[in-house]
């Protein structure tokens, strides 16, 4: 498969569609993003990289660390993990509050908002510097030593993140966040303010490919802890738009509102597409369509 061919092409092709959706603008730093920008990277699991469009520009990886916080908090696993978070699509907004009162504080899944809250308490409790933590794994799976926290995102996320404060205080009040919400909401805002590049992230994401270890053979989760991430990423990783996304791409993936949406096919690559323009849902438009384009084209799909 010439896949360096193959993402040139689909940059090519959808080139007209750029801009396409909305960016984010609940912050600033988002807001202002070109909305032009479309980027594709895709890593094979020998190894050989290819990228096209704006493939090495760094944008905001918001909601796609959600994955690398689960993956945090399965390797130093607590039994109860899943006592505090389910398994379930949420079928409801990113943000969303309802289920939490119905379900005594416990978040559906770990790739919501909620969820994710709960993991980094989690986190939180097992390590010392859970922010430094996570960006010291993101660097190491990556191999960016030099990517950062891009700190005009994480503050404006503090001042504005009403709804995730709502979210961390109302779980604290049901027992399921069991440490200091305003620390916990730190350290997730920083999650989510990481920067990468398309490239940085196909990099990242290849343990997921490959039975949870990097190429180089440091193993990040067993096997069977991969497996079920990615049944994740099937099942909760594009939102309120999953069943959607499963039906147009085929592919287990989580996607961010940055516009970012990383995408592996275990056994044989990981892929990153980035065009800040997004849906009603909050997945990245162009994304979607570049990834649609893939897995129509190489015939390649989990299904
Ligand atoms: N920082 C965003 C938030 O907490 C992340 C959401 C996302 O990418 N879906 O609302």
């Amino acid at each position: 498969m010439d896949y360096s061919a193959l993402l040139e092409e689909i940059v090519d092709e959808l080139a007209g569609q750029r801009g396409c959706g909305r960016v984010a603008d609940y912050i600033p730093p988002l807001a202002s993003v070109d909305p032009n920008q479309f980027g594709i990277a895709l890593m094979e699991a020998d190894g050989r990289e290819h990228v096209a469009g704006d493939a090495e520009v760094r944008f905001s990886i918001q909601s796609i660390s959600k994955v690398f916080s689960l993956t945090l908090a399965m390797q130093h696993a607590r039994d109860d993990l899943w006592q505090r978070v389910g398994r379930e699509p949420s079928g409801n907004r990113f943000n969303s509050l309802v289920q939490l009162e119905h379900e005594h504080g416990i978040p559906r899944n770990p790739f919501i908002n909620a969820g994710a809250l709960v993991v980094t308490d989690v986190i939180l409790e097992v390590l010392a510097d859970a922010k430094r933590t996570l960006l010291d794994l993101v660097r190491q799976l990556s191999g960016a030593a030099d990517a950062g926290f891009d700190d005009a995102v994480a503050d404006a996320e503090a001042a504005s993140g009403h709804t995730n404060r709502a979210m961390a205080w109302f779980m604290k009040g049901f027992g399921n966040l069991r440490g200091d919400p305003e620390a916990v909401l730190d350290a997730y805002f920083h999650h989510c303010a990481i920067a990468l590049s398309c490239r940085e992230l196909a990099r990242a994401g290849m343990y997921l490919a490959h039975r949870g270890c990097t190429l180089d053979g440091t193993c990040m989760l067993s096997p069977q802890q991969t497996q079920r991430i990615n049944a994740m990423m099937v099942t909760c990783g594009a939102y309120d738009a999953v069943g959607d996304f499963a039906y147009r791409v085929g592919l287990p993936a989580k996607s961010g509102v940055g516009g970012g949406i990383l995408a592996v096919l275990p056994g044989h690559f990981s892929a990153c597409v980035w065009s800040p323009g997004l849906d009603s849902a909050g997945n990245s438009m162009l994304g979607i369509r570049a990834l649609e384009a893939l897995t129509a084209r190489t015939g390649l799909s989990v299904f």
